[in-house]
């Protein structure tokens, strides 16, 4: 195989093999229950069961496994082999329609939140025939959703799919009033960006702070960094090259649509868009791609970091979710269109989208939040942890307009009617030049900017999906009940932009003005995941959540434990990673310096009273002070670190992690990156940042 075209999902159990494998009519029922969510009857289940396993075969695959996706935010799998034996010791490959869609891994070890007891310790797992089965290292993958006895989602896949049922619900309901009879149903599209660092394997090999955490505990900064902005766009290094064309290969065999790579602002960090997809299946794939990126980095002796922060003083690694809403006619709902309906119809999506933005802001700055985005949210390069939108000047002033009831646009200075004018084209690029902003319409899609890189993009796109159901859940309510449409929707979406143009912001987004200016407009500021994760439990969230069914108050519980239960753990883990490198590593290596300083000073002395050793004992005495310090600093982090113990309450104890072990972690690294300053290349016992970033050459 060479072409792109012959490589493209030629792993993937997709349409046109599931048309050439399948009898006609269970082709169809496999169509219905991917389109409408049918489920699949046993026998023709038993039927593409048989499909795929010989199409497996074929393709070299000898094991299947349910993939999912629990709540630690990365995929699972446990592999199951083809093999059943049969009389006289022979065996055979078999898999049968009842292993196709259901099965159930042993998930006693997965973060369950409480919802299970260990005695039903037990989860089933379930195909979700609208992502594709692929396969990957001689595994055919069945993407599934994962659940507890209880029928309580354990996973990220399953609200994801129950939000985009919201979505369709209430979408339907307003699609309707504007007559379009042809659309059956409308899905959220999304393609996220997403960011990575690659570094070379025997520099990342030294440093156990990567290692057990993904991320640099201690560095001083290094001569250069990324001031020269020289590596952005910059011409891609070969040894890159062949890995991204390697993880090209890979992802187009599993059908990813991996479309553009090319480097970002700081040294060794680099990007990868794929093209836009159905919301499950660019989760899926996004996951799979983060897989991908990882192993095959490997392959070509580099290691790629997906931590949000690898390097502080250097930027961070994000995900930009590129976000939108199309009908199964194929029409972009937030794409402005060419006649006055198609305009009415976009203003009141993209009214949906503010409201549910201004309204939900404490959900989508919480569904962003962990330990490893705290370093950026709100750092002077990712966006800010206020939550707006930027509109851009162009339609912000259209939306001026329709509120005020004054004209728009200098040629007729006519007042714009919804419903029954066209608006004014606007240049598609202008509308995407603030990088700044969190949420940023770009044109014909929202692009949500507040994302860490490592983090699974299911969690954001079930509180958008859901967001944005609410609204227009909303309007549905008023519009369906409305005497006069046109008036009715004039009038709502007035309403709207007036009640809610406060998250609406197009300025510099890491301004310190903007942060003043947020606060007097009654944007929510929260810092960090402590801040944020409370909002789970408020009563309006509880009720978004459970009115549109796609989480229980028992489901949101569980999640509330469990991100505040990773952040403690995260935390925990690099607060120990520091005591351990620091006795282990730094003060040995320091006091050896030192020692040699003072040898040095001492043996010159013993050679002549008049050879000046003023360095050296200048040198030895500032290393002493500041090892002194780092002692002192050391056993502070220590002690914080025993305080934890006694705290049982999951919010009390996030909350202790960041005000006292994460404050003591960071006095500690300023006196030991002093340290490193100061003492010989030699000594230091770890490869420094410049060795780091700029390792791969
Ligand atoms: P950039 O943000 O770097 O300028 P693009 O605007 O070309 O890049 O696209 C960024 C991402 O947005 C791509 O993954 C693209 O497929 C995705 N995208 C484009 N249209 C849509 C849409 N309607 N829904 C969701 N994602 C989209
Ligand atoms: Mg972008």
């Amino acid at each position: 195989m060479n072409t792109v075209t012959e490589l493209f999902g030629s792993m993937v159990f997709n349409d046109s093999v599931m048309r050439a494998r399948l009898p006609k009519e269970v082709f169809k029922q496999v169509q219905s229950s991917i389109n409408d969510g049918k489920r699949l009857d046993s026998n023709a289940a038993t039927v593409v069961a048989n499909a795929m396993k010989d199409w497996a075969i074929e393709k070299g695959a000898t094991h299947f496994t349910h993939w999912f996706q629990p709540m630690t935010g990365i995929t699972a799998e446990k592999h199951d082999s083809f093999i059943s034996p049969v009389d006289g010791g022979r065996v055979i490959m078999e898999f049968s329609g009842k292993e196709l869609i259901q099965g159930e891994p042993d998930a006693s070890s997965f973060p369950s939140g409480g919802l299970r007891a260990t005695f039903e310790a037990r989860g089933y797992t379930a195909w979700d025939p609208s992502s594709y089965a692929f396969i990957k290292d001689g595994v055919l993958c069945i993407p599934t959703a994962f659940c507890s006895y209880g029928g309580e989602a354990l996973d990220k896949k399953t609200p994801l799919l129950r939000s985009m049922e919201a979505i369709n619900r209430e979408g339907m309901r307003v699609i309707k009033l504007f007559g379009n009879e042809k659309v059956t149903s409308i899905k959220t599209t999304v393609g996220p960006e997403q960011e990575y660092f690659l570094i070379d394997r025997d520099i990342y090999e030294k440093r156990k702070d990567l290692i057990y955490t993904g991320r640099t505990l201690f560095g001083a900064k290094p001569p250069k960094g990324q001031e020269l902005e020289d590596h952005y766009f910059g011409a891609i290094k070969p040894r890159v090259a062949a890995y991204m064309n390697e993880l090209d290969e890979e992802l187009w065999k599993v059908g990813v649509l991996a479309k553009t790579e090319h480097n970002e602002v700081a040294p060794g960090q680099h990007e990868l868009a794929p093209i836009f997809t159905t919301t499950n299946i660019a989760a899926d794939h996004n996951q799979l791609t983060m897989e991908l990126m990882q192993r095959i980095a490997r392959k070509h002796g580099m290691v790629c970091l997906l931590h949000e922060k690898p390097f502080a003083g250097v930027n961070g690694s994000g995900k930009h979710n590129n976000w939108s809403i199309s009908t199964n006619t194929g029409v972009n709902l937030l794409e402005p269109g060419d006649t006055p309906y198609e305009n009415a119809q976009f203003l009141l999506f993209l009214c949906a989208v503010i409201q549910a933005v201004d309204d939900y802001q404490d959900m989508l700055r919480l569904c962003v939040a962990s330990a490893g985005n705290d370093h950026r949210l709100g750092a002077n390069e990712a966006p800010p942890a206020v939550v707006s939108i930027f509109l851009g000047s162009e339609l912000e002033a259209i939306l001026s307009a329709i509120e005020n009831d004054e004209p728009y646009g200098n040629k007729e200075k006519e007042l714009i009617k919804v419903g029954a004018h066209v608006l004014p084209k606007f240049p598609k690029d202008s509308t995407d030049r603030n990088r700044t902003s969190p949420f940023a319409f770009t044109g014909n899609k929202f692009e949500f900017r507040m994302l860490g890189s490592a983090q699974s993009i299911s969690g954001p796109n079930v509180v958008l999906n859901t967001v944005v159901a609410e609204s227009l859940r909303q309007y549905a309510d008023i519009l369906e009940n409305a005497e006069n449409f046109e008036d009715a929707l004039h009038n709502l979406i007035k309403d709207v932009i007036r009640k809610h143009k406060r998250i609406i912001f197009n300025g510099n987004g890491y301004d310190d003005a903007w942060i003043a200016e947020a606060e007097k407009r009654g944007l929510l500021n929260l810092k960090s995941t402590p801040d944020s994760v409370p909002c789970y439990l408020d009563p309006k969230n509880v009720e978004l959540f459970t009115r549109h069914k796609v989480y229980s108050e028992t489901e949101i519980r569980a999640r509330y434990e469990i991100k505040l239960g990773n952040y403690c753990k995260v935390l925990h883990i690099e607060a120990l990673t520091m005591l351990d490198m620091v006795w282990k590593d730094i003060l040995p290596a320091v006091t050896a310096y030192s020692k040699s300083l003072t040898d040095t000073a001492l043996s010159k002395k013993a050679l002549s009273e008049s050879i000046d050793c003023g360095f050296e004992t200048v040198l030895a005495a500032k290393i002493s002070s500041l090892t002194s310090a780092a002692v002192a600093k050391t056993r502070a982090l220590e002690e914080a670190v025993m305080e934890v113990k006694g705290i049982t309450d999951t919010l009390e104890l996030a909350r202790f992690y960041k005000d006292v072990v994460f404050a003591a972690m960071n006095e500690l690294r300023i006196v030991v990156d002093e340290l490193e300053t100061h003492t010989a290349a030699e000594y230091w016992p770890y490869p420094t940042y410049g060795d780091i970033l700029f390792s791969v050459k």
